[in-house]
């Protein structure tokens, strides 16, 4: 990995240089490919990190008419009939016997810090009691606030993932300490947008913390979106095979590598220092796909929980 990092979208046509900143049947109702279901206890949030620039939630809450995101913003909540869902998608699991994903939440930061989300908070603990066939997969750019608002102490539920998102290496530096001492089944880091390179050598297997146990790496998608190096991504891929940790690449995102496609769009030239510059296109997330080094790669980690059945989980492990 470089230490230093100059990042320069070139735009050729431009000559312009900018500097930057299941296997099963079971119903699946999220368009995101590492979960089944998406569950969001409210809607709104306010921005971190690099990675929420061009938040993709904000977006979506704009198109129908929603103003959520901000700190003096409100906030939008459910009533009993959207907290009734993953007690059916609980109940459809128990029946076929097997587990389903459940990703909380994509309209909101879950760990955000304001009054008014207490009391959604409890009820989102009290319903992750009463479906234990799902696997709760909570993800959150504030890891630094999981213990103190999560009920569970040391003895955390079987059927709860904890996930940091991790865009650059001080990000990383910044919130595995808080994510790896998280007593989860699972820890997991959502590298996406991957925005720099990222060196998680010394953070695998770190005896003073609970391990990685899962990692998915991904680009930006949407309109405004940054450009992901291929060096990053195959880095990040070749640290976890060599620390045998499951590795999951969602997708390309808005740019794909020049050299992969053969179809027209925006070239820019991505130059960081001390790697080699590539050409990379604007295509749409469609036509970038999903495949790295000529493959997919869709792995899971496996917790130790069954449904008692002895299925594990319905999704590819
Ligand atoms: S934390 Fe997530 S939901 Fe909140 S602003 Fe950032 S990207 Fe958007």
């Amino acid at each position: 990995m470089p230490p230093s990092l100059r990042l320069c979208f070139i735009d050729e046509t431009r000559n312009t240089c900018y500097s930057s900143r299941s296997k099963s049947n079971m119903a699946k109702n999220s368009h995101i490919e590492w979960t089944n279901h998406t569950f969001n206890p409210w809607w709104g949030c306010h921005k971190v990190s690099p990675a929420c620039d061009n938040c993709y939630a904000e977006l979506w809450a704009k198109r129908v008419g929603q103003t959520l995101w901000g700190q003096r913003a409100p906030r939008r909540f459910f009533g009993d009939t959207h907290w009734r869902e993953p007690l059916k998608w609980n109940e459809e699991a128990r029946a076929e016997r097997i587990r389903s994903r459940v990703f909380c939440a994509s309209m909101a930061d879950v760990f955000e810090r304001r009054a008014d989300l207490n009391q959604e908070r409890v009820r989102l603990w009290n319903l992750i009691d009463q479906t234990p066939n799902l696997d709760w997969l909570l993800l959150t750019k504030r890891p630094q606030h999981v213990l103190s608002m999560t009920p569970w102490g040391e003895d955390w539920p079987q059927n709860v993932w904890i996930g940091t998102s991790i865009e650059n290496q001080k990000l990383a530096e910044l919130r595995l300490p808080y994510l790896l001492s998280v007593p989860a089944v699972v820890r997991f880091l959502s590298c996406e947008p991957l925005l720099g390179p990222l060196d998680l050598r010394s953070w695998f297997n770190r005896s003073s913390y609970n391990p990685i146990d899962w990692v998915i790496a991904g680009g930006e998608s949407g309109p405004q979106s940054r450009p992901m190096h291929p060096d990053w991504v195959i880095g990040l891929l070749h640290q976890c095979q060599r620390a045998k940790v499951p590795f999951h690449f969602k997708q390309w995102g808005h740019w794909a590598p020049a050299d992969r496609r053969k179809v027209s769009g925006q070239e820019t030239l991505l130059a960081v220092e001390d790697e080699h510059p590539v050409k990379m296109i604007a295509v749409g997330k469609k036509l970038a796909g999903r495949m790295l080094k000529g493959t997919t790669w869709d792995n899971f980690p496996q917790p130790p929980v069954s449904n008692g059945e002895g299925q594990l989980h319905n999704l590819p492990v």
